[in-house]
Parts: structure tokens; sequence; C-alpha cells
């Protein structure tokens, strides 16, 4: 199924984000948590693609896992920074093969060792490239892409940013998912802007549970997302105290949401982190609070 048929409804749904493993030796470990989630029903999952391409079998594997034993709808990542446009076609034909019907088409970041070759070589620089590369493929995918509620690091200014996203968005985008947002009000400034720029298609938030102390540095070092000082509290406070903390962190995630619907907006994106009693905490907590305005699905 696609994504956008399904985030056309009412009712508010959640979809779960899962990651690849690094390596070979944990892929069970890595299916069990991403079955676990998957037998939660959420609205769709999306499987991440590890930069550099490295572990992009098990992107698809995973995915292909997901879809066959649960019929989830499958958002599959896929990113061409650091690919040729050879390796591209050949993954858009797996996912193709594999019943994939959704892509996430990315650029990736630049890593260092990127930064040092030559520019002009490369095959690709941004994703529009990627999604016109995947619309001139014939494949008929349901395309989303990212967007950046606190501008992309790159981009000098926000409306530079939202001047590239309208290209990206009009080489054929079915729907955006934002970088991970601890602030709704950012989310809900950045929805008049884009929508004035003329970018109408759905725009998923998406929002990710801490649940770990030490997942914040990283957590805002990889999204440069702000921290608001109630969040900030929340963890000086609980940090020290695993348990405390899952549990603070849901009751986070879960409070952003109900604040998101609250304010009109019916699909959220969960970075769940292969953490299904996390996905598992906030379906609860929604499901006590909404009652029959919250399927999951
Ligand atoms: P782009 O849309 O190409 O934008 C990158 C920068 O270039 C922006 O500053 C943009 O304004 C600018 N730009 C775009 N077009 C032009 C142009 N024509 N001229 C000049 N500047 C331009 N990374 C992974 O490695 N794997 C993943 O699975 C993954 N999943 C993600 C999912 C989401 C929802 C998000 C928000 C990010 C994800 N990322 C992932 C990270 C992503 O790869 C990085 O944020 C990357 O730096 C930008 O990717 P993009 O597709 O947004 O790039």
């Amino acid at each position: 199924m696609k994504i956008i048929d399904i985030v056309k409804q009412d009712k508010l749904s959640l979809s779960f984000e899962v990651f690849p493993p690094k390596k070979e030796s944990s892929y069970d470990s890595v299916e069990k948590a991403t079955e676990a989630i998957a037998a939660l029903s959420p609205a769709f999952m999306s499987v991440t693609y590890g930069a550099g391409g490295g572990t992009s079998r098990y992107t698809l594997d995973i995915a292909r896992n997901i879809k066959d034993r649960f019929n989830i709808p499958m958002l599959a990542h896929l990113t061409c920074v650091s690919s040729d446009k050879e390796t591209v076609r050949q993954r858009i034909k797996d996912m193709q093969d594999a019943g994939i019907e959704n892509v996430m088409a990315l650029r990736g970041d630049l890593t260092p060792e990127l930064e040092a070759t030559d520019r002009s070589k490369w095959d690709y620089r941004y994703a529009y490239e990627l999604i016109q590369d995947i619309k001139a493929s014939g494949a008929d995918f349901c395309i989303g892409a990212a967007c950046y509620p606190e501008i992309h690091p790159e981009s000098a200014t926000q409306w530079e940013d939202i001047d590239h996203l309208k290209e990206k968005v009009d080489c054929g985008v079915d729907f955006l998912t934002t970088q991970m947002i601890f602030d709704n009000s950012l989310f809900l400034n950045f929805m008049y802007k884009i929508r004035e720029a003329g970018i109408k298609v759905p725009v998923l938030p998406g929002i990710m549970p801490i649940t770990r102390a030490n997942q914040v540095e990283r957590a805002v070092k990889l999204s440069g997302s702000y921290m608001p000082p109630r969040f900030k509290s929340l963890v000086d406070k609980f940090g020290g105290d695993p348990d405390a903390m899952t549990r603070a962190g849901i009751i986070y995630a879960t409070d952003q949401i109900i604040d998101l619907y609250a304010n009109g907006i019916t699909n959220v994106h969960v970075y769940s982190m292969n953490k299904p009693e996390v996905a598992a905490g906030i379906m609860q907590n929604l499901s006590d609070i909404l009652g029959k305005n919250f399927e999951g699905r």
C-alpha cells in the first residue's frame, strides 16, 4: 500500500522508523526488535539506509520481511550522494522486485572523506537528482523526502532551504517527513511558511522519544534540533535512572503527539530506534487518551 493513501485519514495514526544492523552478527536481534514493533500494527514502518550504503542489503531484507510477514506498508530509505547511477538503478530494481511501494529519497550526509573528493565527479549532489532518476526509471513508487523545520545545516537561511525544498517536491515528492523536533511550535511555524511557499504535500512531523540521557547529545549533534528547557530539566532530573528516563521520554513524546493532534496533525512519524517497548508505551498512552480516535493503523 502507498503511504500517500494512508495519510489521508482523520484519525491519528503513527508510523515507526527502524534502522538496519551495522554488522551481520546483530541481524537477528534487529529483526526481532523490528518484528515486535510491527506486531503493534503501525500505519507503516520505515527502514533507514546506512550512510555510505554499507548496510543497504539489510534495509531491503528487513523491509521485505516485515511486509511479507505482517502485511505492514513499508518505506525503504535510499541515499544517493555516495553512489553512482548504476548502483542506484540496481537498488530501485531490487526494491521493485521485493514489492516495496514506498521509497524515502535522500541525499545522505556529506562525510569528510566524500568532501575531500572532486564534487564535479559525483553522480549525485542533491536529493532532487535521485527523485528525478526514480521518476525517470518508470517505477511506480510513492516517494517521500526529508525536510527541516529548523533549517538544514548547509543552508544559509530558512527561505533558501524552503526554496530548495519546493524544487525537490516539484520533482515528484508525494509526502515529506521532518527532522526530529522537540518543540512543536517550530514545526507549526514551518508548516505555515512552506504552505505560503506553495508546498502542498502532506508533512509528517518526526518525533524522537529520548529514553537515555546520552541519546540527547547525539540527537542534538545529528539533527541540530532545539531542546526546550522543559525537556532539558526532565533529562537532568531522570537521566541517572534508566527506568524513570524511559517512562519520562515516552510521556514527553506522547505529550508532543497529543499536542500535534490537537493542532490538526493526524499522521506522526516516530523515530522508535528499534525499541518495541518505547513504541508500545506511546501506542498505549495514545489509546488511553484518544480511545476510538486512535487506531494506530
Ligand atoms: P537535500 O534535499 O539534497 O538537501 C541538502 C542540502 O542541500 C539542504 O541544505 C538543501 O537546502 C540544499 N539544496 C538542495 N537542493 C539544492 C540546490 N539545487 N542547490 C543548492 N543547494 C541545494 N541519512 C542517511 O544516511 N540514511 C537515512 O536513512 C536517512 N533518513 C533520513 C530521514 C529523514 C526524515 C531525515 C530528515 C533525514 C534522514 N537522513 C538519512 C539524513 C539526510 O541524509 C541528511 O540530512 C542529508 O544531509 C540531507 O539529505 P536531504 O535528502 O534532505 O538532502
